[in-house]
């Protein structure tokens, strides 16, 4: 499982790395960002989907 975030999707409300700071961190003007290459470990695949549901603005993908 991999997830990305579309960057013209995001607004930077940071639910993504409030709720899951293993898989996403914000950049320097706090938009999300995925962390290394967003390679989910499999004990953290429900963050990452919990994540995804939670982002207002649908910007994260998981592929699978
Ligand atoms: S929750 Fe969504 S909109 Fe907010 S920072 Fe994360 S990816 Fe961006």
């Amino acid at each position: 499982m991999k997830v990305t975030i579309d960057p013209d999707k995001c607004e930077g409300h940071g639910r993504c790395f409030g709720q899951a700071p293993a898989l996403f961190d914000a950049d320097e003007l706090g938009q999300g960002i995925v962390i290394g290459d967003g390679s989910v470990p499999v004990e953290l695949a429900e963050a990452a989907r919990l994540a995804q549901a939670n982002c207002p603005e649908y910007a994260i993908e998981i592929t699978e």
